[in-house]
């Protein structure tokens, strides 16, 4: 049985962009009659923590407890939620959708022009003892599938099977290019691997591709030694790949990702910064080159995901698990690369 929900609890609060989150004892949330609270057991860490720190994404809502990777145990159910039992393990969702527009209508729900709740961006997030979700935004965990591993399938997992399924779909034979050795990165190599594809993954730091190796990839490049344009060409016949996965987003990651396109490849933004895109239309027509982007998922690609991770086929990188008091090291470890794969909250 679960045991007494207190008062009040410890998060981690964003308020406004600055150089930390502040730990804080806040309420604890009720739950409406279609809410269920859950006791967050683990929450992974993303980029996104460091795009809002940074002022990047500003979605002037504050303060707000962030963190969309969240993984608990119920601890109460709104009057009308049946299908949950205090104690059961949970995936949140941290997408709340409305279920009724034009995209939701047609499984598009990462397009939802009418979002619910965002969970760690509009919404209270799981940097937090408890955080309430509607219960249908909730998956029930297979009894073998790790928390710790589930926790960061609801960001980089689903990222990765949205992007590699629906908006660039991997072919058996393709090459791909996996311009970002991280959370996303390792999910969309393992994706396209079981795809069938060749893969090769770009990254800056040893440790970060020595991963991407144990995961599968075929070729590695070291983009602070080499020439990564080149070290394309020579790895495709000077073909260039199929699909760049863009998971940088920087001016120069840009550039390299375009001229890394055989005719006809695809161009996937997933990640982004503060730079613009820059390209001389010229360079795409010549190649008939698309530049497509990826954001989110379904929920039914969440459900995927929790299949794939405990059939054992899609593995996580865990890099640390820290407590909830130890997030503002944790954001600038990851701010310095220092984080291989995801790290993850214990609140
Ligand atoms: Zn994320
Ligand atoms: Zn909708």
């Amino acid at each position: 049985m679960a045991s007494a929900i207190p008062h009040t609890m410890q998060a981690a609060r964003y308020h406004g962009p600055g150089p930390a989150l502040h730990l804080e004892s806040i309420a604890v949330p009720a739950p409406g009659p279609t809410d269920v609270l859950v006791r967050v057991t683990h929450a992974g860490m993303c980029r996104t923590e460091l795009h809002f720190l940074s002022g990047l994404l500003n979605l002037g809502i504050a303060p707000l407890t962030l963190g969309h990777e969240i993984v608990g145990e119920v601890a109460r159910t709104g009057a009308t939620v049946s299908e949950y039992q205090p104690g059961e393990r949970v995936l949140v969702n941290y997408y709340g959708t409305c279920g009724r527009c034009q995209w939701c209508r047609v499984g598009q729900q990462n397009l939802c022009d009418r979002v619910v709740a965002q969970l760690g961006f509009t919404a209270d997030g799981g940097y937090a003892e408890f955080v309430k979700a509607s219960g249908d935004m909730l998956v029930k965990l297979p009894p073998h599938l790790d928390s710790i591993q589930a926790c960061t399938l609801a960001c980089s997992a689903t990222t990765a099977l949205h992007a590699a399924r629906h908006i660039a779909p991997v072919q058996l034979g393709d090459t791909v290019l996996i311009y970002g050795a991280g959370g996303v990165g390792y999910a969309l190599l393992q994706v396209c691997k079981m795809s069938g594809a060749r893969v090769l993954v770009v990254g800056r730091s040893e440790a970060k591709l020595r991963f991407a190796q144990d995961l599968g990839a075929d070729a590695v490049i070291q983009a602070t030694q080499e020439d990564v344009t080149e070290a394309v060409r020579q790895l495709t016949d000077r073909e260039g790949v199929d699909i760049v996965f863009e998971l940088v987003g920087t001016r120069e990651t840009m550039d390299h990702s375009l001229r890394s396109l055989r005719k006809r490849g695809r161009l996937v933004f997933i990640g982004y910064s503060e730079d613009q895109l820059i390209a001389n239309p010229l360079l795409l027509v010549i190649g008939e080159i698309q530049i497509l982007a990826s954001v989110g998922s379904t929920p039914q690609e969440l459900v995927d995901a929790v299949a794939l991770a405990s059939s054992g086929r899609l593995r996580q990188v865990i890099d640390r698990v820290v407590p909830l008091s130890e997030v503002n090291t944790t954001l600038q470890a990851l701010q310095h690369g220092e984080v291989a794969g995801r790290a993850v909250l214990q609140p």
